[in-house]
């Protein structure tokens, strides 16, 4: 997938950063518990779709949930950004649905493995269309919402997040250094559930560019 910043540079993302247990409500829902340090995961770039497509719901899994998610773009490249100056490497803002084979993460948990076939299967990391971040004055002020098939499953506001984005953002550069098309998603809001096959996922949010896929169930071949 390539995007377009605001500038009006193409860039083809370089990696997805995905942040987890970041809302307390959702940590509680999942008997997680939160941590001193954000939880990071990461996506292979095959799982992106665009605004408009299909999410295909994988063979391995019974059961793939939606994680309704505010994602920052990466414009400034860096590493060890401090966090006052955070915000300044972030060039646009994005509505992202984090999905999950729910059942497949249960297991890599209870073995105590790592997460990256639960949460990377293709087509797991819908992305919105992307909202300049100058016309985005706090990105901890958003009220973001999920609705499948018109029914309200997922309503968040970013200000409940644990570590904030611009917190994110420094701790993922002392490890990562982040360059222009990076994808940061950074947890999900309360009230995960499972999507099923011929569904139409519709994110919404404050002041960002609604996104929209539908779910299909892979078939065998
Ligand atoms: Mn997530």
């Amino acid at each position: 997938m390539t995007l377009t910043l605001p500038d009006g540079r193409d860039v083809r993302p370089g990696k997805i950063l995905c942040i987890g247990r970041n809302y307390a409500a959702h940590v509680a829902e999942m008997g997680d518990v939160s941590e001193a340090e954000p939880v990071v995961f990461l996506k292979p770039t095959t799982a992106l779709v665009a605004d408009g497509g299909e999410v295909v719901l994988p063979r391995q899994s019974e059961d793939v949930h939606h994680e309704l998610e505010l994602v920052a773009v990466v414009g400034t490249p860096g590493r060890h950004i401090d966090e006052a100056s955070a915000l300044g490497h972030v060039a646009a803002y994005a509505l992202g649905l984090d999905l999950t084979a729910r059942d497949v993460q249960a297991q890599a948990k209870s073995k105590k493995g790592p997460w990256s076939i639960a949460k990377g299967f293709d087509t797991f990391a819908p992305l919105g269309p992307l909202t300049d971040a100058a016309e985005v004055p706090d990105p901890q002020a958003l009220e973001i919402a999920l609705a499948i098939d018109g029914h309200e499953r997922q309503r968040g506001t970013t200000d409940h997040m644990v570590f904030s984005v611009a917190r994110i953002v420094s701790f993922l550069s002392s490890v990562f250094t982040l360059e222009p098309g990076d994808l940061i998603y950074t947890g999900t809001p309360e009230g995960v559930g499972p999507v099923r096959d011929g569904e139409r996922l519709h994110a919404t949010g404050t002041g960002l560019a609604p996104l929209t896929v539908t779910a299909r169930r892979e078939r065998a071949s």
